[in-house]
């Protein structure tokens, strides 16, 4: 499994910066790094975590001065020999060192190649590596702490939890079946039912936090609709403003169709936006109730327009009739312009028809997309709807990962292959087939392959053989 090259990459970003820091990691990679090296000391000669400063030289040449930080395997990052050099900022300098450590024979490091040696030298498991990997690419702070959260390892220890009572589950079957006399298997299917339910409970309670996971990594899918010229185009302008993030263009889908990020105070916003709604010329042929359903069926939340002023037309209520299902915040929008007793009636009616369609919860805004008016007001609602109503964020471990949804599914459909086994009064050597392959795959998650582990528990817990 272990790579045996030694590899380079910088540590810090490619731009000014006054230092700039070189990653060297491998079993070369402390005797390579003393080739180009002149110090008071041989870097081979120095203790683990020591540092030492001196010039980077290339044969006679000196390149820049440097401080040296010599860690030694396996108490490092990759659990490997692992040396940093820091020099003078300036991506010239960093890029003439790199250079001379690739020519000595040090490969530049694939993305993620540090972490993904962590986790084969058995420093950190699979959950841990891909959090370090989404603290690294956390668009804000509330994905962030999520990624932190996994990197602490919550997620992995409830899975670790959950596979060592299904280990310890199968192990016992497996000690009754060889040694009957001092094992009995009388009454264990009920009990092991019991403690089955509870696991499944546990794995359904993190399979229900997927789609905020998703939501906190990807953003909220969030839809503007309403008939034209309500505000949408403005209103994204508003939201965007400054913060505007990332424009990606969405393979696949038509061709003028954007997706927009916008960080609202922690949490974030995937805008589904088309170009027709920002050209305010194009808009009243392209923007009709067909854009909007289209954009409707693949949001998490909607955000729909009406004009204030003007009040409902049938295109309104064309569009809210397809809004069956959603999350949905109205805004009403233009009230610098309407009076508080035409904002009044236009809620009324909102609520009306969208209890309608039997959405019955329902907030309403009234907004200026002009003004800015009612905007901070909008950005807290979102946030509330998502986290502080609907789920207690601090202490929920999040899936973020299909992977990790993937596995949880797998394993809920063995437990429930067990819980009909034991319903059918099946043997108990059949369970342990179906425990395993739960126990499989929520080890998959973590990056744990079955191994000896049935083996070594059998051995550990039940003394077999005594
Ligand atoms: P869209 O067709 O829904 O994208 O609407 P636009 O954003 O293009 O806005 C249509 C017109 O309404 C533009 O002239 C905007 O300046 C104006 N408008 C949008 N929002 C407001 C608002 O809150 N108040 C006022 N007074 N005018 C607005």
């Amino acid at each position: 499994m272990f790579e045996n090259d030694t590899i380079c990459g910088v540590a810090t970003g490619l731009g000014k910066s006054a230092i700039g820091m070189i990653r060297v990691s491998g079993p070369s990679a402390i005797s390579i790094c003393d080739g180009i090296f002149v110090g008071k000391k041989k870097l081979s000669e120095m203790g683990t975590f020591t540092a030492a400063y001196g010039k980077v030289v290339d044969g006679d040449k000196a390149i820049d001065e440097a401080i040296m930080l010599v860690m030694k395997a396996p108490h490092t990052y990759t659990t490997e020999d692992t040396v940093e050099i820091d020099l003078h900022g300036g991506s010239y300098v960093v890029r003439r060192v790199m250079q001379l450590l690739i020519e000595r024979g040090v490969r530049p490091a694939e993305p993620g190649e540090f972490t993904k040696r962590a986790f084969l030298g058995g420093r950190i498991d699979m959950v841990e590596a891909e959090a370090v990997m989404d603290v690294i690419n956390a668009e804000t702070e509330r994905s962030l702490d999520t990624s932190v959260k996994q990197l602490s390892g919550k997620l992995s220890k409830e899975i670790r939890e959950l596979r060592e009572i299904i280990l310890h589950n199968t192990a016992y079957i497996e000690s009754a079946l060889d040694d009957p006399e001092n094992y009995s298997l009388d009454g264990f299917s009920e009990e092991l039912s019991k403690e089955l339910t509870q696991v499944k409970q546990r794995i359904e309670r993190l399979l229900s936090t997927a789609d905020e996971g998703r939501i906190i990594r990807e953003g909220i899918s969030t839809a503007i609709v309403g008939r034209p010229n309500v505000g949408k185009s403005s209103l994204l302008n508003q939201l965007l403003g400054e913060e505007r993030a990332i424009v990606t263009e969405i393979e696949g889908t038509t061709r003028d169709t954007l997706e927009e990020y916008v960080d609202i105070g922690g949490v974030l916003l995937k805008l589904i936006d088309t170009a027709g709604i920002r050209n305010t010329e194009d808009v009243v042929e392209k923007i009709g109730v067909d854009k909007a359903r289209e954009v409707i069926e693949t949001a998490d939340l909607v955000l729909l327009l009406v004009d204030g002023a003007t009040g409902l037309e049938q295109e309104d209520r064309d569009i809210i009739n397809n809004l069956g299902g959603k999350r949905v915040i109205a805004l009403i929008n233009k009230s610098d312009i309407s009076t508080d007793a035409e904002n009044e009636a236009r809620a009324q009616e909102i609520r009306s028809l969208l209890a309608g369609i039997g959405i019955e919860d329902i907030t309403i805004v009234m907004t200026s997309a002009k003004t800015g008016q009612g905007l901070d007001e909008l950005k807290s609602q979102i946030r509330d709807m998502f986290y502080s109503d609907k789920i207690d964020y601090n202490n929920q471990i999040y899936i973020t990962r299909a992977r990790h949804r993937a596995g949880l599914i797998t394993a809920l459909e063995g437990l429930e292959r067990v819980q009909d086994s034991i319903d059918q009064n099946m043997g108990e050597d059949f369970l342990t087939i179906d425990l395993m392959a739960a126990y499989a795959a929520l080890g998959e998650i973590i990056g744990e392959t079955l191994e000896d582990d049935l083996a070594d528990k059998i051995f550990s817990d039940f003394c077999m053989g005594k």
